[in-house]
């Protein structure tokens, strides 16, 4: 997608593990947050993408996770004169997330992260799900049982 729409990857996942990795204040804040599985407050997601927005379009990845950061974009998107054009809901069954995850081996990967993870996933997070939907913006992709390839090409079909 990055490469077929000319697009910048912004992954908050990603920033806040570069933070870690830089044994940062802000990393050393967040990683203790995220063993935990909670989400990082949206002052600091929201101001880590505030920085890093640029003019050809972003594909978000990770983010936003609550209604509040959903909101908050849209207001700096729209200062741009920019929008969300589309919404990628991949959908996947519990199971399989739980077994994908476990042989992914993140530092946040192990099963007592994942479960409360998917707690604060459907809290706070599955919200977004409606907000979008309303906005008549969200793709819904089937991702369980498919390869990388499959899915991939569903995704290309719905954009
Ligand atoms: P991810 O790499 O997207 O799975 O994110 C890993 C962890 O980083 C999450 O479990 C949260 O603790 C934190 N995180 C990443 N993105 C966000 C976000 N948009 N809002 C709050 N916390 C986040």
């Amino acid at each position: 997608m990055i490469e077929k729409f000319n697009l910048t990857h912004l992954s908050t996942g990603d920033m806040l593990r570069a933070e870690i990795a830089q044994q940062s204040q802000l990393g050393i804040k967040a990683k203790e947050i995220m063993d935990k599985g909670e989400l990082v407050s949206d002052e600091i997601v929201i101001s880590m993408i505030e920085k890093r927005l640029t003019e050809n379009g972003a594909l978000f990845d990770g983010f936003p996770r609550t209604i509040a950061q959903a909101e908050a974009l849209d207001n700096l998107l729209s200062q741009k004169g920019q929008k969300i054009d589309a919404v990628i809901y991949l959908k996947v069954a519990e199971e399989e997330l739980l077994t994908r995850m476990l042989a992914r081996g993140r530092a946040d990967d192990n099963e007592e992260t994942i479960k409360n993870r998917l707690i604060v996933y459907k809290n706070q997070t599955q919200p977004l799900i409606e907000f979008y939907q309303k906005q008549g913006k969200l793709k819904t992709i089937e991702g369980t049982g498919k390869t990388i390839e499959e899915t991939t090409s569903k995704i290309f079909a719905a954009l």
